[in-house]
């Protein structure tokens, strides 16, 4: 049964078309896409312009809010396979996670099913590029993706609202989803940058991550001018800095040296210099509030271990105890 307040805002016309309330014309008919039956078309002075549903039909607002939702986004996908649309993708960085616009040009998809069986699943949507599928699209209202499709699905996927979907099907804010990587724009431009400059100095792509999240690679990779020559470097974290005397990762990035402190009083593993051969002091690369890798966790236990404090001052020629407090309490409860 359908609510008395719940607004139906599509209808679908004589040749089958899902219409917007807003398009639609008192001289056509318009049925309910769950369960058929006519819609009124009303045109009050008071109320807005708005479909009625006949109150005693067994009908289901869920089920139309769902079923409108997903015959919008085919309806788009179709129009962008026409090259009459493009889509706004309104996604999360995967480095920075700041909500960024990323554009599905027109032309992109090249078909679009509803219902779609892919692998073991079927999606509300299904999204094709040159014949073959390449996005799924679950629509949910009350009903999340669960966790056995989240999992197992190996298509890329993402799963919008309903509602959201009907208030603008171009714009796509996925609650979920699964899609192999996305960047914003000064993300990407960055992590090329750091690419370029690994390639240089023979640093092979496979090892290390540019994204920031320690899930992503052993070594995470960023870049600093080298206090010495001056030369922008690459620089690693790894699980285990600062001042780590345990063997890193293998393989590892041929500039992560074993290195003698006398101010650590002992070996540890450090970043060195590919062109002039110094060493980058681990305080700049992991501890200072402006250091490359500040945000990411550090081996905390070994932080408050004196000696260490006790380099993290010697290099800083300042007694920064707000700062040392805040490194200490950094910690490495991501782990
Ligand atoms: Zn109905
Ligand atoms: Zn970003
Ligand atoms: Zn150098």
């Amino acid at each position: 049964m359908i609510e008395e307040n719940f607004k139906i805002e599509f209808g679908i016309n004589k040749i089958g078309i899902l219409t917007s309330v807003d398009d639609a014309i008192k001289e056509e008919q318009y049925h309910c896409i769950e369960c058929d039956s006519q819609l009124i078309l009303k045109e009050g002075k008071i109320r807005q312009k708005h479909f009625s549903h006949i109150p005693y039909q067994n009908c289901n607002g869920e089920t139309i809010l769902h079923k409108t939702a997903k015959r919008l986004i085919y309806d788009v996908i179709t129009k962008n396979r026409k090259n009459e649309c493009s889509i706004n993708l309104k996604i999360h960085c995967d480095n920075c996670d700041k909500l960024h616009i990323f554009n599905i040009k027109k032309g992109s998809f090249s078909d679009a099913m509803e219902e779609a069986r892919v692998e073991n699943f079927v999606c509300d949507v299904v999204g094709y590029r040159n014949g073959t599928p390449s996005l799924g699209i679950e629509i949910f209202q009350t009903h999340k993706v669960n966790d056995k499709k989240k999992e197992d699905l190996q298509l890329p996927w993402i799963e919008l609202k309903a509602t959201d979907v009907i208030s603008n099907p171009y714009e796509w804010i996925p609650t979920q989803h699964r899609l192999s990587r996305n960047l914003c724009s000064l993300c990407k431009i960055e992590s090329n940058r750091i690419k370029e400059l690994c390639t240089k100095w023979n640093i092979d792509h496979k090892i290390y991550s540019t994204i920031n999240k320690i899930n992503h690679s052993k070594y995470l990779a960023s870049t600093i001018n080298c206090w010495k020559c001056k030369h922008e470097i690459p620089v690693f974290w790894w699980k285990g800095v600062p001042f780590a005397k345990e063997a890193p990762p293998q393989p590892s990035p041929w500039t992560i040296k074993n290195i003698f402190s006398k101010a650590f009083g002992g070996k540890y593993f450090a970043n060195t210099c590919p062109n002039c051969n110094s060493v980058q002091g681990d305080n700049f690369i992991f501890l200072n509030s402006n250091s490359p890798f500040n945000k990411l966790p550090l081996d905390n236990g070994k932080i408050k271990e004196v000696n260490i404090v006790n380099e993290v001052r010697s290099v800083n020629h300042k007694e920064d105890i707000e700062d040392i407090v805040k490194i200490m309490f950094r910690g490495s409860r991501e782990w």
